[in-house]
C-alpha cells in the first residue's frame, strides 16, 4: 500500500533503536499517557492514522485518535466494546435485545449466589475475549464449580491485569439457546457496512464455548439476516462506535436476534485471511487501513465465493510435539492452506482456562455447504501429537 506503519506494543522491541519510526513503546494499561506519547512522537513522525489490533488496543488507538484529531472512535465507545458489563448496560438501556445479566464481585459467596439466580445461566470475566472463561452454568452444583475455575482463571496476574479494575467481578448472564452468526463490519462517520454475516454450523451450547467453523455468505434466510443487521445496526449506535471495524456475535430464537457481544475491532485469530473484496480480492486489513487513513475503497462487497475457516479446535492438555497428516489435509479439494501457529515445545490449554486455537484451516468453493464439508475432511485427516 506504500504505507509507513509505526507498530505500538506495550513491551520495548530489541530493535527500537535501530527503528525509532517504526517501533514505538506505549503504556498500554494508561490510555491517555500512551495517548500523549503518541502526540510528541508524531512531532517527528507524523501519524494520519491511527488502528487497534484486539479489544485493549482499541481503547488506546481510540485515545490516540482523541489527541492528535485523527478518524477514530471516542474512547467512551472503545471502552463500552471492550468492558462486557458497560456494554450489556448500554445496550439495555437502548433496547437493543441482551441477554438478562447482573454483575457480582468474586469474593462473594457462590453458593448464596447459586441459589438466587435462574438456569441455564452463563458466567463471564468481564474484559477478557476469546471465550476464554466464559462458561455456561446449569444448576447450583455446576455454577459454584464454573466460579472457582473463573476465580481461578482470574487469580492469574497478567490475566488479572487485563480486566484492569474489573478483575474481581464477574457477569451472571441468562444463557440464550439459538444458532448463532458472527458479523463482521466496517463503520464508515456513524454508518454501519456489514461486510460479512459468517454462518456457525457448529452448536455453540456450552458449557465452554470454543470456536470452530465459520463460514459465509450465511444460510440463514434473508429476512432473519436483515433483523440481526439492524440488532448490530442499533448496538453500534448505542455503543457509540462511529469509525472502523466491528466484531459482533449475535444469536437467535424464536424471541428473535440477540446481541451477544460487539467489539470495536476486527476478527481475532487468523480467520480474516477468509475474506476477500472486490475484483482485486482486496484483503479485510487492507479496507481497515484505507478508511483510517481516508484513501479510497474499491469495494465493500466480498467476493462471489463462499469461504469458511475452521477455528482447529484444542486437542487437549499438553505439551504440543506435531501435527502428522498436514499435506493430506491441504490436499483435500477446496482447501487453500492449512496453518499450524501452535510451535513444537508449546503448552496447550483447552477452554475455559486457555483460548489459543493450534490452527486454521481455510477453504473457498461455490456454496458454504460445499466449502464448511472440505473443512471437515481437512480436519479430519490432521492427528495432533501431544506429551
Ligand atoms: P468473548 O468476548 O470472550 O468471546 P462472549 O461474551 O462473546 O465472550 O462469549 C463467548 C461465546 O459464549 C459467545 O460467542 C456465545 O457462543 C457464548 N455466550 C456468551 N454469553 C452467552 C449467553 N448469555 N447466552 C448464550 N451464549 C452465550
Amino acid at each position: 500500500m506504500g504505507v509507513e506503519l509505526t507498530v505500538a506494543s506495550e513491551r520495548p522491541s530489541a530493535l527500537e533503536q535501530t527503528n525509532p519510526a517504526g517501533l514505538l513503546t506505549l503504556d498500554f494499561e494508561q490510555p491517555e499517557r500512551a495517548a500523549d506519547a503518541v502526540r510528541a512522537f508524531a512531532e517527528q513522525y507524523p501519524i494520519k492514522g491511527v488502528v487497534g489490533v484486539d479489544d485493549a488496543t482499541a481503547v488506546i488507538a481510540a485515545a490516540i485518535a482523541t489527541k492528535l484529531k485523527i478518524k477514530g472512535n471516542p474512547v467512551h465507545a472503545a471502552i463500552a466494546a471492550s468492558d462486557k458489563y458497560l456494554q450489556r448496560e448500554l445496550l439495555a438501556k437502548a433496547g437493543v435485545p441482551v441477554p438478562r445479566f447482573m454483575l457480582r464481585n468474586l469474593d462473594e459467596d457462590p453458593a448464596t449466589i447459586a441459589k438466587s439466580i435462574t438456569y441455564p445461566c452463563v458466567l463471564k470475566p468481564a474484559r477478557l475475549s476469546a471465550s476464554r472463561g466464559v462458561i455456561r452454568a446449569d444448576n447450583a452444583q455446576s455454577f459454584v464449580a464454573a466460579h472457582g475455575r473463573l476465580r481461578a482463571i482470574l487469580a492469574d496476574p497478567e490475566t488479572a491485569a487485563a480486566c484492569g479494575d474489573r478483575a474481581r467481578q464477574y457477569l451472571i448472564e441468562e444463557f440464550i439457546p439459538g444458532y448463532e452468526v458472527a458479523l463482521e463490519g466496517l463503520v464508515v462517520n456513524r454508518r454501519l457496512h456489514v461486510l460479512t454475516l459468517f454462518d456457525k454450523p457448529d452448536p455453540l451450547d456450552g458449557p465452554f464455548f470454543e470456536e470452530t467453523i465459520y463460514v459465509t455468505p450465511s444460510r440463514v434466510p434473508a429476512g432473519l439476516q436483515a433483523a440481526i443487521k439492524d440488532c448490530a445496526d442499533r448496538a453500534v449506535r448505542a455503543l457509540g462506535i462511529i469509525e472502523g471495524a466491528v466484531h459482533a456475535e449475535l444469536r437467535y430464537n424464536e424471541g428473535g436476534p440477540w446481541l451477544i457481544e460487539l467489539a470495536a475491532r476486527p476478527i481475532g485469530g487468523r480467520c480474516s485471511a477468509v475474506l476477500r473484496f472486490g475484483d482485486k480480492g482486496v484483503s479485510l486489513e487492507e479496507l481497515i487501513l484505507r478508511h483510517a487513513l481516508d484513501m479510497p475503497i474499491p469495494s465493500l462487497q466480498r467476493e462471489r465465493l463462499a469461504a469458511g475457516v475452521m477455528m482447529i479446535p484444542i486437542p487437549g492438555a499438553g505439551t504440543f510435539r506435531e501435527v502428522r497428516g498436514l499435506a493430506e489435509a491441504k490436499a483435500v479439494p477446496l482447501i487453500e492452506d492449512v496453518q499450524i501457529t501452535a510451535h513444537p515445545g508449546e503448552r496447550l490449554v483447552p477452554f475455559p482456562e486457555g483460548s489459543r486455537y493450534p490452527g486454521f484451516i481455510f477453504a473457498r468453493g461455490e456454496t458454504p455447504h460445499v466449502v464448511e464439508a472440505a473443512l471437515r475432511e481437512s480436519f479430519q485427516r490432521l492427528t495432533f501429537v501431544l506429551e
